[in-house]
């Protein structure tokens, strides 16, 4: 099985919020949260599991829906 990278993308405590970015939740209870990019690392770094593909799927519609594309899911096609 392939295993995701240790990083920002693939961590329990990242809330993903762009295509490219997010939020690093590790500290919780502050009014901003860092906003780190998908591919940052850090020692702190947790596997978030199934998470990682539920993102990567997000990703690809999101990049797809910006260029206009049409996308097909499990669930069914995304304009
Ligand atoms: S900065 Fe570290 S703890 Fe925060 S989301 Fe990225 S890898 Fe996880």
């Amino acid at each position: 099985m392939h295993l995701p990278k240790k990083i920002c993308l693939s961590c329990r405590h990242f809330s993903l919020q762009a295509p490219a970015s997010g939020v690093c939740k590790l500290v919780k209870g502050m009014t901003n949260y860092p906003v780190k990019s998908i591919e940052e690392s850090c020692e702190s770094w947790k596997d978030c599991g199934q998470h990682y593909f539920i993102r990567t799927g997000w990703i690809k519609r999101q990049l797809a829906s910006a260029t206009g594309e049409t996308t097909r899911t499990e669930t069914g096609i995304i304009q």
